[in-house]
């Protein structure tokens, strides 16, 4: 499977926004997104014109890896956003924001998507009462995702509470700190995800 090696803050600078993909750094002063604003590289500081096409394609650059989804499996995610019912756009998001690494990264479980996906596939949580090893596995309502008593103890994961304090719960989850359990009450809607993200513009590429 592709795999990319470089600096992650790298991509943060190419896309212009906090893709927030090393947890905790991401929150200090560190953050080279914040302490170097520009591109990376020589020309970073180029101003120059963007055509459309670019626009569009840094748009899907950056939701691809705000959720560390490989370029195939989002024109995967595309092409059934585009089949179902509804705004393709919506739905692709949406779907996006359901996949199991999301909900265990948003139910404070993790620092960073990144760190989510790897604590799923270490086998950490059990959903609706069996264990999971699919980071990309979409969740539904009423689907509960809790930690088993074994790994309790594991420091990223009684933090939750604090996380969630400092980074706020969607309104479409429900989380039981001391049961280290998490239930989606509803499925995520479009308003649900407050990134500043625009949709449309994926849509206009994929669909050239
Ligand atoms: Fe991006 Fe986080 Fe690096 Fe800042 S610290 S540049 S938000 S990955």
């Amino acid at each position: 499977m592709a795999k990319y090696n470089d600096s992650k803050c790298r991509l943060c600078r190419r896309e212009g926004v906090k893709l927030m993909i090393k947890g905790d750094r991401c929150h200090t002063a560190k953050c080279a997104a914040e302490r170097r604003p520009y591109a990376p590289g020589q020309h970073g500081h180029a101003r120059k014109k963007i055509s459309d096409y670019a626009l569009q394609l840094r748009e899907k650059q950056k939701v691809r890896r705000i959720y560390g989804v490989l370029e195939q499996q989002f024109h995967n995610y595309f092409v059934k956003a585009d089949k179902a019912k509804g705004i393709t756009g919506h739905n692709l998001l949406i779907s996006l924001e359901r996949r199991l690494d999301n909900v265990v990264y948003r139910l404070g479980f993790a620092s960073s998507r990144q760190q989510a996906r790897q604590l799923v596939r270490h086998g950490l949580f059990i959903m609706n009462g069996r264990k999971v090893t699919i980071p990309s596995l979409l969740i539904k309502a009423g689907d509960v995702v809790e930690v088993p008593e074994k790994h309790r103890k594991i420091a990223v994961l009684t933090e939750a509470a604090q996380v969630i304090a400092r980074r706020g719960l969607p309104g479409w989850l429900e989380m039981d700190g001391t049961a280290f359990r998490g239930t989606v009450r509803a499925l995520p809607q479009r308003e649900d995800i407050q990134t500043p993200i625009n949709e449309d513009l994926i849509v206009e590429l994929y669909s050239k």
